[in-house]
């Protein structure tokens, strides 16, 4: 099971922002920007392009609806998309509200970040979903 079956199993914690029955989406703990947020499919499949086409099409249309939301509760200009997946073996969607292109550096996260701050941006952007 990866850490992120955990989450969404609510084994381990995390800032929730969205779920439905395929998808879920949380605040990433370590954020290269306030609001980043990670989108993840509920079955479990490593590396997002072995993810069958039609399930890939509704995860994106999920990340969009979760961008959505981010974009009315953050102030910015866009919000970033990116895939890495190098550190967790659990497809995931970065979702990065940007003002600059900086802003989606991730050799730069925020140390520690304050979990009221956390917890407060999670409720912001589902409030807007
Ligand atoms: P990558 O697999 O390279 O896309 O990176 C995995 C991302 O997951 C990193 O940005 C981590 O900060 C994030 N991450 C790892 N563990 C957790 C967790 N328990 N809760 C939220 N985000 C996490």
């Amino acid at each position: 099971m990866t850490i992120f079956s955990k989450i969404i199993a609510g084994e381990i914690p995390s800032y929730k922002v969205a779920e439905d029955d395929k998808f879920y989406a949380f605040l990433d703990i370590n954020p290269v920007n306030w609001g980043h947020t990670l989108v993840v499919p509920k079955q479990e499949v490593d590396y997002i392009f072995d993810i069958d086409d039609d399930q890939l099409a509704d995860m994106i249309v999920f990340a969009k609806k979760v961008a959505t939301a981010m974009k009315k509760a953050i102030p910015c200009r866009k919000i970033g998309v990116t895939v890495l997946g190098l550190e967790v073996p659990h497809a995931h969607i970065h979702l990065v509200p940007l003002q600059k292109e900086g802003d989606m550096d991730f050799k730069h996260k925020i140390d520690n970040p304050d979990p009221e701050k956390m917890k407060k941006i999670a409720a912001d952007i589902a409030a807007n979903l």
